[in-house]
């Protein structure tokens, strides 16, 4: 068997928009400048020189990496590379060189580019200004999808590339910024402030349309998948950058194609372990190499961390949410009384009288509504800078959700589809946004107190999490409303849905254990496992959360 077009159509889409939008990036070699503070536009090289008595270190970003998967293929020798790496077991999530938390956390949603933005700044996305993989601004009635779920337009998703996008949406330092050593990003959305941000060049966009023809994105064979020649190639360019500019104090290494491969692979839990043994270790093991060559390994810090896991999820229409599906979100909305936003990046003028947007993260949808009482009309564009009524605009929203969920009315598609239903009261623009709360049918609940009286072990942290997501300056990002779907592993995979506009064999995006969960590892190479538990412990110790990275990164350099 194979994945459906629609799963594999959207993976091959993101692959190939990576190589078109590294090609245009790039001209020879790799990009010979730096990425000026602040990400504005690129400029001539500020070139910080490599130090030569701080400490160094290498951060491998696996999108989408499982930690039980990638804990197996580290102790069951298919990951050799990262194995020799870490040294021997010790239990415990202890390894002679190394230590690996057992119950790391996402920030909400489970999604790239939140948890991007938050590993590599160590802020929140309230804080950050990256609610998602989609978000509505409302101060500049924009639409973002860096990376699109709803829809199918990857302009955004070039911009990562062309147009530092996340450098110029971020509200916070990023950890080159705050390091001022000097740094390579390989492939990462976050590279502002970078000295050098390396990408895969068009050479290898021949070989990938070779692979692509053949059809052998589909999953099964790890080796000769688009995504893993993806990830193969950005080495070359990194080590690359390494010749000619010499070992920095900090490399990132991102490798996409994991996430990309288990999006699409049949038996995704069980298919990854064979995509890091058979992808991912020999690009790890590349870029050590590189590493030993130029006598620079040891006493190296090495972390390998994720952004989220995955959940399998069935690869039909029948549990997908899109926006034109029967249990479509959108059609709620409308029933309420809204005019929503078409799914697309941009709509045109005729289309641009919208009351109500919808942005998809998969497990994950956020709604953003407006006062329609500056928008009453067809054709009347709304004022998004003012907060909506809750009695008169998000209420009508909250009571068709709850009542279609619970009812079948007035959408029967989504009868028994939804988990939670979050909101709050709106706040105008410019102020921090409240916490969300639990709508209960007939009242918006404190989180802590909804899940006082209906325990929820399932979803880790769910209060803590969801006032990242929520509660600061930029928290209008993430909605008036927030939906969860029924995801989680402790419901039969018939019975898990998302919202999307492409159907996938797995998805994240949800507040459940097993997405929000991933690998954070700290090792040394030839230092003492012992020694990186005690640095862990001062960060969250077992159970950090993604935005202790940055801080922890801050403190091995003394800054
Ligand atoms: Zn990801």
């Amino acid at each position: 068997m194979t994945s459906r077009p629609s799963s594999a159509t959207f993976a091959i889409a993101v692959a190939l928009l990576f190589l078109f939008s590294c090609g245009l990036a790039k001209t020879t070699g790799f990009i010979t400048h730096t990425l000026k503070t602040g990400g504005e536009e690129r400029s001539s090289p500020v070139e910080i020189p490599a130090s030569t008595t701080g400490p160094r270190m290498i951060i491998f970003a696996l999108d989408g990496a499982v930690p039980a998967d990638l804990m197996h293929g580290i102790k069951s020798l298919q990951m050799p590379h990262v194995k020799e790496l870490l040294g021997n077991d010790l239990g415990d999530g202890l390894f002679e060189h190394g230590y690996a938390a057992r119950e790391a956390l996402s920030v909400l949603p489970s999604s790239t580019i939140a948890d991007w933005a938050s590993i590599f700044t160590g802020s929140v996305p309230a804080w950050d200004g990256i609610p998602g993989d989609e978000w509505f601004d409302r101060e500049s009635a924009t639409f973002f999808a860096p990376v699109p779920v709803s829809m199918t337009d990857v302009a955004d998703n070039t911009k990562l590339v062309t147009d530092d996008l996340i450098g110029k949406e971020l509200k916070v330092p990023t950890l080159y910024e705050r390091l001022a050593v000097r740094s390579y990003v390989s492939m990462l959305s976050v590279h502002r402030g970078a000295t050098y941000y390396t990408t895969v060049g068009p050479d290898s966009l021949s070989d990938l349309f070779r692979h692509l023809v053949r059809g052998t994105l589909r999953g099964r064979e790890p080796e000769r998948s688009l995504s893993g020649t993806l990830d193969r190639s950005s080495v070359d360019e990194l080590t690359q950058a390494i010749e000619e500019h010499g070992i920095p104090d900090l490399q990132v290494v991102y490798f996409p194609g994991i996430d990309i491969f288990t999006h699409a692979a049949e038996d995704p839990l069980n298919d990854q372990v064979r995509y890091l043994a058979h992808v991912t270790d020999g690009a790890i093991g590349r870029v050590l190499d590189e590493y030993r060559r130029h006598d620079a390994l040891d006493n190296t810090y090495v972390i390998i961390i994720a952004d989220h896991s995955h959940i399998p999820t069935m690869n039909d229409e029948d549990h997908r949410l899109g926006p034109d599906d029967d249990g479509s979100p959108f059609k709620a909305v409308a029933k309420a009384g809204f005019r929503v936003r078409k799914a697309s990046l941009v709509v045109g003028d005729a289309d641009n009288d919208f009351q109500a947007v919808l942005a998809y993260q998969g497990s994950m949808a956020n709604i953003y509504l407006a006062d329609r009482t500056t928008c009453p009309n067809d054709d009347d564009k709304c004022d998004w800078k003012k907060p909506p009524r809750f009695e008169e605009d998000v209420l009508p929203v909250l009571n068709s959700f709850y009542r279609s969920n619970q009812r079948g009315r007035p959408i029967p598609g989504l009868k028994g589809k939804l988990d939670l239903i979050f909101s709050r009261q709106p706040m105008p623009a410019g102020t921090k946004a409240l916490p969300f709360e639990i709508f209960d049918g007939q009242e918006l609940v404190p989180i802590d107190e909804y899940l006082s009286e209906h325990p929820r072990p399932d979803l880790p942290e769910l209060a803590e999490r969801m006032r990242w997501l929520g509660a600061g300056p930029y928290g209008n990002r993430a909605g008036d409303i927030v939906l969860l779907p029924e995801a989680c592993m402790n419901v039969p995979i018939e019975n898990r849905y998302y919202f999307a506009g492409m159907t996938h064999y797995s998805w994240h995006g949800s507040a459940c254990e097993q997405d929000g969960h991933m690998p954070f590892i700290l090792g040394q190479a030839n230092g003492s496992g012992e020694k990186m538990r005690s640095i862990m412990a001062k960060f969250g110790g077992p159970s950090p959360s993604e935005r202790e990275m940055t801080p922890l990164v801050v403190s091995i350099f003394g800054k």
